[in-house]
């Protein structure tokens, strides 16, 4: 079987002002893959993310999701971010809605899809990652692990090609990471294409098909999770593995 590509990216570059932030950043990952993102802060990680979901609009290179290069000029950039779905560090749910009106706003407004249907959907996307008990809860009542649960169920809802998270567990208490780890772990299981960013070491190492480690803007190593991990090859990764433990 054919491996289809799924992202790719050539020589992109981004600058805030003289700040440049992304240099000639060549990444291609494959449908199914979890690539896992890493590096210190500041590196640049979030910023690739959000170019790959056009929330930040890149300054050169070429950016190709699911075969189809995305130019701001000739593409509707909300049609391709139906197919890119995006999780952050703050869950950003909208707090007057409950969690099943959070789940389906975005399928009946943006993709117009009868409130029944998508109501069904969200309450099978609940099931599976474990709340669906909670459909009918407002965000306040629930935990900040269960509150992320939500945002990943609420972008799986317009039920995307492509993940993208963000430090997902990075704002959560420690006893509350392990079960949105989990979920994100049975969506790589069934498949899901994933980036990761990420300071989850033991989750990367676990989850991931290939590591990627960004310092000041570049790619300085990509490496399958075994050989980044026991056998990285740059100094600059070596220091970087020694930092976080
Ligand atoms: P990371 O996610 O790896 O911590 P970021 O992509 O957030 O790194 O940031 C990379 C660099 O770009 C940092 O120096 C950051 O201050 C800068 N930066 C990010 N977003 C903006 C912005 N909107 N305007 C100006 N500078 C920014
Ligand atoms: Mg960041």
């Amino acid at each position: 079987m054919e491996t289809r590509e799924m992202i790719k990216v050539e020589n992109l570059n981004k600058s805030f002002g003289d700040l440049h932030v992304l240099k000639d950043i060549n990444l291609t990952v494959f449908e199914n893959d979890v690539v896992c993102l890493v590096g210190a802060s500041g590196s640049g990680k979030s910023t690739l993310l959000r170019c790959l979901n056009f929330l930040e609009k890149k300054d050169h290179g070429k950016i190709v999701i699911n075969g189809k290069e995305v130019r701001r000029e000739t593409h509707d950039i909300n049609e391709v971010r139906q197919h890119v779905g995006m999780v952050f560090q703050h869950f950003n749910l909208f707090p007057h809605m409950t969690v099943l009106e959070n789940i389906i706003e975005a399928p009946v407004h943006v993709k117009k899809i009868s409130k029944e249907e998508a109501s069904k959907d969200a309450l099978e996307l609940l099931r599976k990652v474990g709340l669906k008990d909670k459909a009918d809860v407002f965000p306040n009542k629930l935990s900040g692990g269960q509150k992320q649960r939500v945002a990943i169920a609420r972008a799986l809802a317009m039920k995307p090609d492509i993940m993208l998270f963000d430090e997902p567990t990075s704002a959560l208490d420690p006893e509350l990471v392990g079960e949105v780890l989990q979920t994100m772990k049975e969506l790589a299981d069934d498949g899901m294409t994933m980036v990761i960013v990420t300071h989850e070491m033991g989750f990367a190492r676990e989850v991931a098909d290939k590591m990627v480690y960004l310092d000041e803007g570049m790619i300085v190593e990509r490496a399958h999770p075994d050989e980044f991990f026991s056998n990285p090859k740059e100094e600059r990764t070596k220091e970087f593995l020694s930092t976080t433990g």
